[in-house]
């Protein structure tokens, strides 16, 4: 978890400045509870509203988080696939009805496996992710 470092007006932050265009340290003049309102740059003196710079080092981050979860994901798939392999498949219809630990072939994510059951819902492993699916819907 990040944990945001808390300002108040009158410290200095890093944000983009429309006059320098670039980032630059700005002192805080104003804030709505966390929120940043305006700021001053301290390179141009211009006052503006507060435009936090682009986390791209965040965002890589986050891809490359994103990309774990979904090596994570496709490795618990091919276990549960695999583990069933050979049982009956169930072919994915809106008013079928399915158990945990079924699994199932959908006409568009392929191959899942039924994780969890709550009411007419099932929450259902694919190979890219899960997904919730409703079932047992009359037509
Ligand atoms: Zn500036």
């Amino acid at each position: 978890m990040v944990l945001k470092r808390k300002v108040k007006v009158g410290d200095e932050v890093e944000a983009k400045c429309g006059k320098c265009k670039k980032v630059t340290f700005h002192t805080i003049e104003s804030m709505d509870g966390d929120e940043i309102l305006k700021v001053v740059c301290k390179v141009c003196g211009a006052r503006h509203k507060y435009r936090p710079p682009k986390r791209s080092k965040d965002k890589k981050k986050a891809e490359k988080r994103m990309a774990k979860k979904m090596e994570e994901n496709e490795t618990r798939w091919k276990e549960f696939v695999l583990e069933k392999d050979g049982e009956s498949l169930k072919q994915y219809d809106i008013s079928g009805v399915y158990e945990e630990g079924d699994l199932i072939e959908h006409f568009k994510f392929g191959k899942g496996y039924v994780l969890e059951i709550m009411g007419n819902k099932m929450i259902v492993v694919f190979k890219d992710g899960e997904r919730k699916l409703i079932f047992n819907v009359k037509k």
